[in-house]
Formats: C-alpha cells, sequence, structure tokens
C-alpha cells in the first residue's frame, strides 16, 4: 500500500473524553471514528487490525472443532420471551417494534436463536456434541459507553454455543475451549489469566473470565502468590479470617450505646475497645426483582466489606439499590442498630457464611440506641448462611494458604457451563440412550473481537503512540522516503517496495509529500513494527531500519536489505 493512497486521517489530538490511551491512538492515528456514543466505523487500519484477530479466532475455533455460522442481529421478541430473559434482561437489550407491530430485540448474545436453529432438528444424543458459533456484531445499550472499543454498544464478539447429551460432555467441551481460549490469548501475545467468574446475567454454573493484566482494566482480579489460584473480585473467596487479637468475651447483654448513626461500627468498636473484627455490620439494600422491591439487610463482620455481586446472587433480585433511612425504617429495619439476633424472622435478612458459629461478637439489638454484647451465631437458619464478603489484599487463598493480591484486568473472554436452562425453558429436547427426553446440556463462549482492538494497544504502547506486534500489526514495514524530491530515494524506496510486494510481505510506502518529521511522527503513531528510512545514506549504499519497540536505529546496507527485511518480517 501507499500511504499517498490510504485514509487513514491522524490527528495531533485525541477528543476530551478520551482518557485511556487505546481510545486515543485508536482515533488519533485513524483506526475508527466515533459516529454516536458507543458507536464505532472501522477505518483501514482499524479493520485490517480487525480481521487479523478474527481470523485468529476463526482458526483456533474451526481448529477445536465448531463450526461457524451467522446469525442475524435483529432478533424476534418472541424468543426472549419463551427463554423468560425478555423482562428480566435490563436497559441494556434494546427492544423495538416494526412497522406491523411486532416487537423484536437487536441481539446482545444470542442463547435464544440458537438454541430455536437447533431445536426438533437435533432430535437424538447420535448428534451430539455440536459446537456452533459466530463472530458477528452485538448491541447492548450500555448505561455508560466509554473508554473507546473497550464498552461500545454496537460491538463484535466471537459467540459460541455447544449442545450436549450430559453435564461430562459440557465439562470435556467447557474444558477445550479454556485450550482453545489460552492458544488464541498466546498467538496475540497478550499477558493474561483465565480466572474464576460469576455467572451474572446469562446464568448457569461454572465460568471462568480471561482477563489480560492491565492497569487500565475496569475488572479486580485477585491473585494468589503462592498457587494458580486467581478469580474475578465478583466470585473470589478466601480462607476463613481470623485474627490474633483476643475476643471480647462477656455474657450476652443488652447495651445502652448513644451511638451516631454514620460510621457506627467504628464508634461501637471505640465504644467497647473491641476491635472491629468482633463487630457485625449490617448493610441494607434496596432489592429490585421483576414485579417488586424488598428492603434487605446484609450482616458481615465489622471489618469486611460487601460484595455487591455476591449479594445480588445471595438474594436473586435483578438489582441492588442504596435504600433510604426512610425506606429502611419503613420495612421494620432499625438503621445504626441492627443485628441477625432478634431479628423479625419475616424480614429478609442473610448472614456471611464466615460468621457462622461464631462467638464473642458485639451486633445492633434492632432497638433505637442499644447494641447486644455477647453474642454467639447459632440458631439461625441455613439459607440464611451465604459468601457475601469481599476478599481485600493480604487475604489468604482458599486452596494453598498463600497470600492473595489484587490487580487489574480486562476481560477478553468469558466461557459458560450453562446446563440445562435454556434448553429447558425454551422446550428444547433431545432422546437419550434411553429413549428419554430431555433438555440439551448447554455451554456458551464468548471473546470480545473489538474490544480486543483497544487491549492489544492497553498492552502494548508508549507515550508517542502503538506498538503492534507482528500478528496484528496493519503493516509490518513503514518504507518512508526521507526527501520525497530525491529522484534516486524515491526509486529506491519504489523497487525495494515492489520487490517485497511481489514476496507476499505488508508493506507500506511513505511516498506522501510530507516533511520527514510528519511522517516518522505518524509512524510512531500508528506503530507498526518497523520503518525503513531511505534517506541521505543511500549516497553511500546504506538504509536505517528503526525498530518502534525500543526505537533503536541500525544501518543497513543496501546490498542485503532483502534478506535482512525477510528475516525480521518473517
Ligand atoms: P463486561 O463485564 O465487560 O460488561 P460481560 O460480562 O457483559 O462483559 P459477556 O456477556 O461475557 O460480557 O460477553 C463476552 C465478551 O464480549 C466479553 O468478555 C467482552 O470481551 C466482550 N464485551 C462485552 N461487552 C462489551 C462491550 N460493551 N463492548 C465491547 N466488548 C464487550
Ligand atoms: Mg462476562
Amino acid at each position: 500500500m501507499r500511504f499517498s493512497k490510504l485514509y487513514a486521517p491522524t490527528t495531533k489530538n485525541a477528543p476530551k473524553d478520551a482518557t485511556l490511551p487505546s481510545h486515543q491512538f485508536l482515533l488519533r492515528a485513524g483506526f475508527v471514528t466515533q459516529s454516536g456514543s458507543g458507536l464505532y466505523s472501522f477505518l483501514p487500519l482499524g479493520k485490517i487490525v480487525l480481521d487479523k484477530i478474527r481470523r485468529i479466532v476463526k482458526e483456533e475455533m474451526d481448529a477445536s472443532g465448531a463450526q461457524e455460522i451467522e446469525m442475524g442481529v435483529v432478533v424476534s421478541a418472541d424468543l426472549w420471551k419463551q427463554s423468560g430473559r425478555y423482562d428480566v434482561f435490563g436497559k441494556e437489550l434494546l427492544r423495538f417494534k416494526d412497522r406491523k407491530n411486532n416487537e423484536f430485540v437487536l441481539g446482545p448474545t444470542h442463547e435464544e436463536v440458537v438454541v430455536d436453529i437447533v431445536k426438533n432438528i437435533i432430535t437424538s444424543y447420535k448428534q451430539l456434541p455440536l459446537h456452533l458459533y459466530q463472530i458477528t456484531t452485538k448491541f447492548r445499550d450500555e448505561a455508560r459507553p466509554r473508554f473507546g472499543l473497550l464498552r461500545g454498544r454496537e460491538f463484535i464478539m466471537k459467540d459460541g454455543y455447544s449442545f450436549h447429551d450430559s453435564e461430562a460432555s459440557l465439562k470435556e467441551e467447557f474444558q477445550v475451549m479454556e485450550e482453545t481460549y489460552t492458544k488464541i490469548f498466546k498467538r496475540l501475545g497478550l499477558d493474561f489469566r483465565a480466572v474464576d467468574a460469576d455467572s451474572g446475567a446469562i446464568g448457569g454454573s461454572g465460568s471462568k473470565e480471561f482477563m489480560v493484566l492491565a492497569e487500565n482494566g475496569e475488572d479486580d482480579i485477585v491473585v494468589c502468590d503462592g498457587c494458580q489460584y486467581a478469580a474475578n473480585i465478583e466470585a473470589a473467596t478466601r480462607a476463613k479470617k481470623t485474627t490474633d487479637i483476643e475476643a471480647p468475651v462477656a455474657n450476652f447483654a443488652k447495651f445502652y450505646t448513644p451511638t451516631p448513626v454514620k460510621d457506627s461500627i467504628k464508634h461501637i468498636a471505640e465504644f467497647f475497645k473491641v476491635d472491629e473484627f468482633y463487630t457485625i455490620k449490617s448493610v441494607i439494600k434496596k432489592a429490585i426483582y421483576k414485579d417488586e422491591e424488598k428492603i434487605i439487610s446484609f450482616f458481615i463482620r465489622g471489618n469486611d466489606t460487601l460484595q455487591e455481586t455476591k449479594a445480588l446472587n445471595a438474594c436473586g433480585a435483578l438489582e441492588l439499590l442504596d435504600a433510604s433511612e426512610e425506606e429502611v425504617i419503613e420495612a421494620g429495619f432499625h438503621p445504626g442498630f441492627c443485628g441477625p439476633v432478634g431479628l423479625d424472622e419475616d424480614l429478609e435478612f442473610y448472614i456471611d457464611k464466615e460468621l457462622r458459629e461464631e462467638k464473642n461478637l458485639i451486633c445492633g439489638a434492632n432497638e433505637d440506641q442499644y447494641h447486644f454484647v455477647g453474642v454467639s451465631m447459632f440458631n439461625f437458619k441455613e439459607n440464611r448462611y451465604k459468601d457475601l464478603v469481599q476478599v481485600s489484599a493480604g487475604d489468604i487463598c482458599p486452596h494453598c494458604g498463600g497470600k492473595l493480591h489484587i490487580t487489574k484486568g480486562i476481560e477478553v473472554g468469558h466461557i459458560f457451563q450453562l446446563g440445562q436452562k435454556y434448553a429447558a425453558a425454551m422446550d428444547a429436547k433431545f432422546l437419550d440412550k434411553n429413549g428419554k427426553s430431555m433438555p440439551f446440556y448447554m455451554g456458551c463462549y464468548g471473546i470480545g473481537v473489538s474490544r480486543l482492538v483497544a487491549v492489544m494497544i492497553e498492552a502494548s504502547h508508549d507515550e508517542k503512540g502503538c506498538i503492534w506486534n507482528q500478528q496484528t500489526a496493519p503493516y509490518l514495514l513503514d518504507i518512508i522516503v526521507s526527501n520525497i524530491k530525491d529522484e534516486e530515494q524515491f526509486a529506491f524506496a519504489t523497487q525495494l517496495y515492489e520487490t517485497l510486494k511481489e514476496k507476499k510481505y505488508n508493506v507500506l510506502l511513505d511516498d506522501r509529500k510530507e516533511r520527514f518529521g510528519f511522517k516518522m511522527g505518524d509512524f510512531e503513531l500508528i506503530g507498526f513494527p518497523y520503518a525503513l528510512i531511505v534517506g541521505k545514506g543511500l549516497a553511500h549504499k546504506e538504509v536505517e531500519l528503526i525498530n518502534r519497540k525500543t526505537l533503536e536505529k541500525e544501518s543497513i546496507s543496501i546490498d542485503t536489505i532483502v534478506s535482512v527485511l525477510e528475516e525480521r518480517l518473517s
């Protein structure tokens, strides 16, 4: 490609809302343009990178035995009603009507459509397992589209769906996908971890996320320094927390504790001169369900933090919001003095499982200005106990006893064992070996293909611009003619360009009538792996090769340049 013909509008400045390097460089280097909130168009350079990533994903998916299909972006709402997700998916699901008043959605994920594709066609265990995937546009009306391609509203996902006659077969495919994803992200040259994850709105049990370690990641991931354990903070667990600080042993009693409501745990710990570890704190939330709202109290240790996703899973709500003091009082709780002991059994509350059978605790007495001391956690129904707390740095690994750390990651893939949930809801069944009719076991597997374009930059850039690796670079080499008026330079550069093109190398010839510094700036901003400068050195038969990553320069004789480049570019 000749740069003079390439549509790559580069600019000096990025819009103010572009705060991350990937967002800034994608816009400034002319990879993409924005056409609306969370909506982007890929320009030639961006499209080449996107297609390279897509090809790697496709090659590995095909090699795993999955088959590529393509489902429509517009989906009949009827299918979403069959699965029961139409009402519960929330506002990310864009719902609309056609001229005949038929209801539709823009597909944010395609479980419903794919189940409908195989339903009544795959009828026997003999036709299983089957894995169908696609690489297509998704739409999610994200509340806060941001960070460019990292969180768009329209984006490209690889989504695969597998069908099985048993849980064992599903688990086998889950393993194959974990290996396949590992190959994909390795080929992309990314530093990543497969982590235990929460299954979220898609549902099912057993899921893993693939996280690229990056300081600008939106996700917190917990990693162990002693073993391979890694988990999203939403799903991370720890060995039960303990303390060396002596317990405040006391007989059960009610104490007058005049306490300001705000910061009451700190206040109570000081009041009784005990460590916050021995106090129980109540976090009260408003839980939103499909047809109702409830005020719920979650009880955890005073020095722990409620993990909202765990709390959401505990109560099965669609969403948790902060509850106002009036709402809390109206529901029957005493804000600031709320404890699990003696609390009305009809109120909705959950207790962190680490508090099970613990003793010598202090908690609210469900009466204004009073607390209980000497509390023992017995006599609660088992279903009150849930995992509610957020792991924090320094907690102990549940597997090896090592220390847990927290780092930032960007989710690039997510694999789920869905089980029979969707097939059962949509009545998609097959006959098993014994002639018994049952719903398929399913798995689903996503990769954020357009997000990966941005992730590649987050993972590899400097203050000047992108640094592409060979697997994903839009062009491998940028041949820059230093002085475009110098006929000799121009002729040599053009000839080298033609030679390399003939050898099927992906190279760019910067033949623009621009200053040298301007062209170098574009090379650094766009970030091709190498630039070859054809300049004054040509007079004594030398050209200069620049490595984008190190910015090191190397003089090379024109007699050997083709073979040197062949070695570097392959
Ligand atoms: P997130 O937690 O980042 O919102 P998710 O859990 O909603 O992601 P999945 O439903 O698992 O995402 O989708 C599969 C993959 O699609 C994700 O791993 C991610 O890489 C990508 N993805 C999801 N939402 C977006 C988005 N708004 N823009 C770009 N890529 C996305
Ligand atoms: Mg996810």
